[in-house]
């Protein structure tokens, strides 16, 4: 077995420590238990629970975070580090729910690879199908783990299949369950002959691991019941024939995927999981970037803002940055540019986030996430550097697909209601556009359901009642051109042109047709539906 992943033998030993991973998963699956199983194996918590219990706490704190546990939605991310042996994980937290794909998306440019939950029972469902394609859109390297085996699941050849058909992706059992349900005893390590057997009677404790020499050793015989050893045989045997065997680079390449059974909630398999990813998962990787890339050894550090929290504490009305370190060893205090600006900035008080508590970060090195607090200075994109003008690729904003007019329930409260969507707009939460005519804000946003959320949010962080109402636009598109033709092309659609949180100009429509007439009557205009962050 290989001590860390093969991609680069050549990187200084702290970035050869650490992975960032996301874990993507459909809700229910059991992400949130795998979260804190890790946590306790990485030694973070002292007790599985705390992270539940600390976020149950936090959430009767406001009705909007009440609003989340109703729904069973986890609106606001977060990231983790702790330790698993020699290596350093950052867990990134991706909100689980359809409507905050965009916020799942630029998450998920952060990390270098994601573990996958699947239900044994449930096999590949929505959520995790569409949030498995945003990561195949980047080649992100994928694990794999398949939950509640402690309930009647599926057959296993039936689950392998299932997510080598619906995802296209080579998989291979890096464990294999022995019997189900409530005769699951626990899994064969295919990639180190070891037994592992679940211990039901302390949910947080792991029984220890059996050496094994092989399929045909008689040491299976004394730990298994006779039926379940000779199912074994025949179903390892029947998977060693038929299914791919394990290629380090293919799963770096996010062409296969390895396989671990398990019962999170029951502590098993979680530790052969995190083995796998400190193993197989990528180290810190190269991020793209203009005009040329960032290797994560260079020795300058650089490091790009992915998402933006306002709020955090509603006492201080902090904004929280989230920053993905590319390159580098940071310091506390260290003074970086900030490239949009050409300004320099500080880093006086950035934050590790330790488990579910935050801790000042003394240093970080290319692969961490720290929290810079500002005071909206850093939005989504940005990209921080010890000087050189180098800006972070790859991040995108997507043009919204539900648009609604935003009035302020008290008339004379607008210039607030302006402030506080101008906030959310930074944080990527909505998109904000302020017509060239006429009043009012035009919200855009990718779900639904985050109207709601706007709506809850602005009234509690705000103290302000706030109503969305239907816009006559369904559809947004950013015009790009030389200054000359944006004016030309302005002055001709003055009621449909309008300006986001950065100024720059969009165009308002309800019809394709109108876009198809603007690309024809406009050639030097491009109108996008996404506009890279910068
Ligand atoms: P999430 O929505 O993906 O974060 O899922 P949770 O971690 O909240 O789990 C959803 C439900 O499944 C909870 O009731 C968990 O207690 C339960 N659960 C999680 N892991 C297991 C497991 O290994 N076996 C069983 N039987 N239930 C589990």
């Amino acid at each position: 077995m290989l001590d860390t992943a093969p991609n680069r033998p050549d990187l200084p030993p702290e970035i050869a420590r650490r992975r960032t991973f996301a874990i993507i998963s459909h809700p229910d699956a059991g992400k949130t238990t795998l979260t804190e199983k890790f946590l306790l194996f990485g030694g973070a918590i002292q007790m599985a629970g705390q992270v539940r219990a600390k976020g149950e706490a936090r959430r009767t704190r406001s009705d909007f975070m009440q609003m989340e546990k109703d729904r069973g939605i986890s609106v606001s991310a977060s990231a983790m580090s702790f330790d698993f042996k020699e290596f350093r994980f950052n867990l990134v937290d991706t909100p689980g729910h359809s409507d905050f794909s965009e916020d799942t998306y630029r998450t998920l440019t952060a990390v270098d690879a994601a573990v996958m939950v699947i239900d044994g029972a449930k096999g590949v469902e929505s959520q995790t199908q569409k949030l498995f394609e945003v990561c195949r859109l980047r080649d992100l390297p994928i694990l794999t783990f398949c939950n509640k085996m402690d309930r009647e699941s599926r057959d296993v050849f039936d689950i392998i299949d299932e997510i080598q058909e619906n995802l296209a992706i080579d998989v291979t059992p890096a464990s294999w369950p022995i019997g189900m349900g409530r005769d699951f005893i626990g899994c064969y390590d295919m990639l180190n002959d070891r037994l592992e057997l679940m211990d039901r009677a302390d949910r947080n404790k792991v029984a220890d691991s059996i050496e094994i020499g092989g399929l045909s050793d008689p040491k299976l015989d004394e730990h298994l019941p006779a039926a379940a050893v000779a199912k074994l045989r025949e179903e390892v045997e029947m998977a060693r024939e038929l299914l791919p065997t394990l290629d380090p680079q293919a799963v770096l390449e996010g062409h296969m995927t390895p396989i671990w059974f398990g019962s999170a909630i029951n502590s098993f398999g979680v530790k052969e999981l995190m083995g796998g990813i400190a193993t197989y998962g990528p180290q810190p990787q190269p991020q793209s970037a203009e005009p040329r890339q960032i290797a994560p050894e260079e020795g300058k550090v650089t490091g790009f803002v992915f998402k933006v929290q306002a709020n955090m504490d509603p006492k201080h009305r902090d904004r929280v940055a989230f920053l993905r370190m590319a390159s580098g060893h940071f310091k506390r205090g260290m003074k970086l540019t900030h490239v949009r600006s050409k300004k320099a900035m500080t880093v006086s008080s950035p934050v590790l986030f330790l488990a579910s508590d935050r801790e000042l970060a003394e240093e970080a090195w290319a692969g961490d996430i720290i929290g810079i607090p500002n005071h909206g200075q850093l939005r989504i994109g940005d990209t921080l550097t010890e000087g050189e003008a180098l800006r972070v690729t790859g991040i995108p904003s997507f043009a919204p697909e539900l648009l609604q007019t935003a009035r302020a329930g008290d008339p004379l409260k607008s210039k607030h209601l302006e402030k506080a969507l101008m906030q959310f707009a930074e944080e990527g939460a909505a998109k904000v556009f302020k017509p060239a005519f006429g009043s009012g804000f035009i919200v855009g946003v990718v779900g639904a359901l985050q109207f709601e959320v706007l709506a809850s949010r602005i009234e509690l962080e705000y103290g302000l009642p706030v109503r969305f109402e239907p816009s006559q636009f369904t559809s947004a598109r950013w015009a790009q051109g030389s200054q000359a033709a944006i004016d030309a092309f302005t002055k001709a659609n003055q009621a449909h042109i309008a300006h986001d949180n950065d100024g720059d100009i969009v165009y308002l429509t309800r019809m394709q047709w109108d876009i198809d007439r603007v690309q024809r009557d406009y050639p030097d205009i491009r109108l996008t539906a996404t506009k890279e962050m910068m």
